[in-house]
């Protein structure tokens, strides 16, 4: 599902330049639950941002669900993202004049699909995440546990193949990250979704098939 190969990445500031990948390469797998764990700093939101296409490698190569992203302009890279990739970040990133019913149905929107269609989708997965009484809750109405699993519900509800979480349970508690890790866990289990769950709590760890280490930049084997 997603290839990187010989991968590097550096940042260029003024002066110098920051390697914040050096030779990464990675293949995961249709259908895995990985997390990406190592310490602040040693590029595992780089790493998150090439796979969904947010940024360009220095050099080597990505791919994703069958595609060399090199290959798309920015146009086909944008339809890309919105068909394949769903977002999961740690401060939930739920704008707070919709409700949680229009948050989860918001990238509905930018596909074309119309209201109904779109409130009736979104309805259905705050359903099915317990939340359907929550629907009509703005998000400062909502526990910080509640906005995550409305994040994931808007993640999932244009049905992307990959699932990028960046620190999802970062500013939750330990009972509610369990819960968003559980969550995450079964969408992927029941829908096939290949989920990367960026880190650095090793408590988070122990929900994932295989965890992928990074230190100052490169994998750690
Ligand atoms: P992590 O998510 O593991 O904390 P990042 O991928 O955000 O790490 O950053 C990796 C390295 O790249 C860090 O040294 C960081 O300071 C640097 N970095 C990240 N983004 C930029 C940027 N836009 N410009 C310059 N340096 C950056
Ligand atoms: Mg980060």
């Amino acid at each position: 599902m997603i290839r990187l190969e010989h991968v590097n990445v550096t940042y260029r500031l003024k002066r110098e330049g920051v390697e914040a990948l050096r030779d990464v390469n990675l293949t995961v797998n249709e259908g895995a639950f990985h997390a990406i764990t190592g310490p602040s700093g040693s590029g595992k939101t780089t790493l998150i941002q090439l796979i969904a296409g947010l940024l360009t490698p220095t050099s080597g190569r990505v791919e994703v669900a069958g595609h060399a992203l090199h290959e798309f302009d920015d146009t086909e890279m944008s339809r890309f993202r919105n068909q394949t990739i769903g977002f999961i970040f740690q401060f939930f990133n739920l704008p707070g004049y919709y409700t949680a019913l229009e948050n989860v149905a918001l990238p509905l929107v930018f596909a074309g699909v119309e209201e109904q269609e779109r409130h009736r989708r979104a309805a259905v997965l705050l359903e099915e995440f317990g939340l359907a009484d929550r629907a009509r809750h703005k998000p400062d109405q909502l526990s910080g546990g509640e906005e995550q699993r409305v994040a994931i519900a808007r993640a999932l509800v244009s049905e992307p193949k990959i699932i990028l979480a960046d620190e999802p349970t970062g500013n939750l508690d330990l009972e509610n990250g369990a819960r968003v890790m559980d969550l995450l866990k079964e969408v992927s289990r029941s829908r096939g979704v290949t989920v990367l769950v960026v880190t650095h709590d090793e408590k988070v760890t122990k929900f994932a098939d295989a965890v992928i280490r990074i230190e100052k930049g490169e994998l750690v084997p």
